[in-house]
């Protein structure tokens, strides 16, 4: 396949907050890291747009030819509540609350959120590592930071000593914080601490007897403090220095900042090329989150079954709402946008469907070639995937003229915007048009609706308007429109 370069790809990066020119350290390859989930519960909205944001990347990294290897950890130990000494391990809380093994709780969770991301159509990463399985990493980064002079034991435990580290380095420059000032602020929280300072963080935490989550180290029985996991699984994968590494906004600081520390304090450079940081779903407003229950869970999307929700939507639809916002921008879910958005993903697919059946002519009325450049230059815009939205619809709206018989296009002109379309709607936005894989895996869902459409139209035949209603206001419920042409009665999933 061509290097579809087509011209450059910029990325914002958060840590110089300007959009920088994509140099991959190694041509055509590129190795990305993003923060995976902590599995102590199902994945809410918010959780998902954060990933389905990084798989928008990845599908364009792919697509543009690179050699992407993507690393996706799952945090199944360390990552206490309020990231502090107090927090409780949510995994274990979740483990004594269901009476089952802490491990149970991961499995379960690991298990919900693929099934999630694959009924979003995210494509899996190339490596999807756990903190639990790379414990011996951990202790080796612990040993190296004490041996670099920015590590010290209390009671057991390890703490990473942010003072020291600020002396020859600068802690704090991903988030902008100055280490002055968080010292101020904190001041009072010191003297209940067996940290030297509350910046401090820990890279090895002594268990408590009831902690049942425990490896042996040279300091204590005991587990790897949260941001050191990262640390350790993308210096295993990527390297010492990688392309890319993402998250959700909310985890730049503590979590990004202190794995740039480790890194840094092992390592002596800087771990990574391109910060990226996915901006927040908020409901009603406010940021989605486990903690305050403020959340819709894709189950309830899917089924409908949250008063937030006037009906059912489909994944294809969420992911589509979605992408109609920049990822670095906020985006605040609702009924009204789904809604909104639900009826501009049928457009587009049905104008897709269209393409087939357009009968083409000497000349093109429109600049294909430009028009396609147009879409990858809303991508090479640091992701911009509204403005590729916008570009689709401009393409609606031409095959819609043309179906019309109102303009022209040539066969060549007409497999090249077929393709184009087929591009960035499947393979770079991982949208799915159920009705187009028919042929495939849908063929029991695709008997079923024709059947219903069978004795609808017996039910219309006979004149009983009930029956016929119900059967389409039934299937519209759960997201199958049909409609009425010339030609009979066709239906659309979404
Ligand atoms: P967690 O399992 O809490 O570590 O979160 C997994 C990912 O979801 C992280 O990258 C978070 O930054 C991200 N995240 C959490 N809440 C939201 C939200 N409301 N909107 C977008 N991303 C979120
Ligand atoms: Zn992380």
């Amino acid at each position: 396949m061509e290097l579809h370069n087509t011209q450059s790809l910029f990325i914002y990066n958060s840590i110089s907050k300007k959009k920088e020119k994509f140099n991959p350290i190694n041509k055509g390859a590129v190795g990305m890291y993003v923060c995976g989930p902590t599995v102590y519960s199902n994945v809410h909205m918010g959780n998902c747009r954060t990933f389905l944001s990084f798989d928008l990347v990845f599908r364009y990294l792919k697509h543009l030819d690179y050699k992407v290897r993507y690393v996706r950890n799952i945090t199944d130990a360390g990552h206490l509540e309020n990231d502090g000494e107090s927090g409780q391990d949510p995994i274990a809380k979740k483990a004594r609350q269901e009476n089952i093994e802490p491990m149970e709780v991961v499995q379960k969770y690991t298990v919900d959120f693929h099934q999630t991301m694959s009924r979003f159509n995210a494509l899996p990463p190339s490596i999807e590592p756990t903190a639990t399985g790379h414990i011996i990493e951990q202790i080796q980064i612990i040993e190296n930071i004490i041996k670099e002079g920015y590590g010290y034991k209390v009671n057991g435990s390890v703490y990473f000593d942010v003072n020291t580290f600020n002396k020859d380095h600068q802690y704090g420059k991903l988030s902008g914080r100055k280490l002055e000032d968080m010292i101020t602020n904190t001041r009072e929280l010191a003297a209940q601490s067996e940290k030297k300072n509350p910046q401090d963080f820990a890279l090895w935490k002594k268990a408590s007897p009831e902690h049942i989550m425990r490896w042996p180290s040279p300091w204590s029985d005991g587990f790897p403090g949260w941001h050191l996991e990262c640390t350790a699984m993308s210096t295993k994968y990527l390297g010492q220095q990688f392309d890319i590494h993402g998250g959700g906004m909310d985890l730049k600081f503590p979590h990004h900042e202190c794995e740039i520390a480790q890194a840094e304090a092992v390592n002596k450079k800087s771990p990574v090329n391109y910060w990226m940081h996915a901006n927040m779903l908020t409901l009603n407003g406010k940021k989605m989150a486990k903690s305050t229950g403020n959340n819709i869970l894709p189950d309830e999307l899917f089924s409908g079954e949250n008063t937030v929700l006037s009906k059912a939507f489909t994944p294809g639809v969420a992911k589509f709402f979605m992408y109609q916002a920049q990822y670095r921008s906020i985006l605040d879910f609702s009924n009204e946008a789904l809604v909104a958005s639900e009826k501009g993903y049928n457009k587009l697919m049905d104008a897709y469907r269209n393409i087939s059946s357009i009968t083409t002519a000497d000349s093109s009325s429109n600049d294909i070639s430009s028009w396609k450049q147009s879409c990858y230059d809303a991508m090479n815009d640091d992701f911009n995937s509204p403005i590729l939205i916008a570009q689709l619809f401009e393409a609606v709206k031409y095959i819609n003229t043309l179906k019309e018989g109102k303009t022209s296009i040539t066969k060549e002109d007409l497999d090249l915007l077929q393709q184009t379309m087929q591009a960035f709607i499947f393979d770079v936005l991982g949208l799915t048009d159920i009705t187009t894989e028919a042929s495939g895996t849908n063929d029991t869902l695709c008997g079923a609706v024709e059947l219903l459409i069978e004795l609808r139209d017996q039910a219309r035949a006979n004149k009983d308007f009930a029956t016929s209603d119900k059967i389409r206001n039934d299937l519209q419920e759960v997201g199958i429109q049909l409609k009425d042409g010339k030609d009979g009665t066709s239906f659309s999933l979404n």
